[in-house]
């Protein structure tokens, strides 16, 4: 059975981010001013412009892509955990260009809005703490 833990549900949080905001910013503030560490985001919108990781899993770093074009976002998903005794937000996120080509990777800082709509889900339980993972060189949740 894999690691897990047991959430409750307690709120959903709808909105937009702010045009020019940067997105995962504009995402990160929301949970730290509601003082949200566990949860989920999903969102659909647009971007001015985007910052993508892909993990390289043998040098172990991020590669970072930039788009510098305007893009639709399909989907971007995404959870919320503590990291550093700061909430964090990892998401990841589908885009697509003029052409309806597809983009996607891991949400890094430089997403610049166009228009955002979001759903925040809240839970409540056991906090899931990210720390270093020796096997991937991750940040990933503590099973202790
Ligand atoms: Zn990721």
């Amino acid at each position: 059975m894999p690691f897990h833990k047991e959430m409750k549900h307690v709120a959903y949080y709808m909105g937009k981010a702010a045009h020019g905001g940067d997105l995962l910013e504009e995402i990160t503030a929301l949970c730290t001013a509601r003082g949200i560490t566990l949860g989920r985001v999903e969102a659909l919108g647009a971007l001015k412009k985007a910052h993508l990781g892909y993990y390289d899993q043998d040098a172990r770093e991020y590669r970072f892509l930039e788009i510098n074009k305007p893009l639709e976002i399909a989907i971007l998903v995404g959870n919320v955990s503590v990291k550093d005794g700061k909430p964090f937000v990892h998401a990841h996120v589908t885009l697509s260009d003029r052409e309806h080509r597809a983009y996607g990777g891991h949400l890094g800082p430089g997403c610049e809005v166009f228009a955002c709509e979001f759903v925040l889900q809240a839970f409540d339980g056991p906090q899931l703490t990210r720390v270093f993972d020796q096997q991937t060189g991750l940040p990933l949740w503590d099973e202790g």
